[in-house]
């Protein structure tokens, strides 16, 4: 049985942490990963990390609905100590949302394209690439597991703006 758990709000010191990694998977940690997807599911987000529930350990989820335009979406990514092994050069400046800062967002340059090495949710090693917006959503999290929020990235102090509670945000 999965939970829906409680999102952990900015400010909370948790957030500001930088996760452990995972030496050995165990149950607690499926049970964990159910409970991330469920959690991420009824908050409407795209994305979701450990530490955005109150466990500081570097795991991430993220799912974006399917959509034909938008590569990699309408797949559940589970990452276990995600890395970014490349990066393209390109750049691209899009608004995001985060979980933990309802009500917001604003307006981040990330790359394009990046690599992403990984565990899955069985303990195997996973290498893949991910563009546009699963990219973004899978750096957002990292950047989670880091202690940073998409906040302390915007392309200037002014461009946050605030939006309605149904928007999709992670
Ligand atoms: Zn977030």
């Amino acid at each position: 049985m999965s939970t829906v758990r409680k999102i952990r709000m900015i400010g909370d010191p948790v957030l500001r942490k930088k996760a452990k990694k995972v030496a050995k998977l165990t149950r607690d940690h499926q049970k964990l990963i159910d409970d991330m997807v469920v959690t991420m599911h009824a908050a409407n987000g795209v994305g979701l990390a450990a530490p955005q529930i109150g466990v500081s350990e570097r795991i991430a989820v993220v799912e974006l609905e399917l959509d034909e335009k938008v590569p990699g979406s309408g797949q559940t990514y589970v990452l276990i100590n995600p890395e970014i092994s490349q990066m393209s050069p390109e750049q691209d400046e899009h608004a995001e949302g985060c979980l933990s800062i309802p009500g917001w967002q604003g307006e981040v340059a990330r790359p394009l394209r990046v690599t992403v090495k990984a565990m899955d949710r069985k303990g195997n090693r996973i290498k893949f690439e991910a563009e546009g917006h699963v990219a973004r959503a899978i750096q957002h999290e990292i950047d989670h597991l880091d202690g940073v929020l998409y906040v302390d990235k915007l392309i200037a102090p002014d461009r946050i703006w605030r939006i309605q509670d149904n928007e999709s945000e992670d």
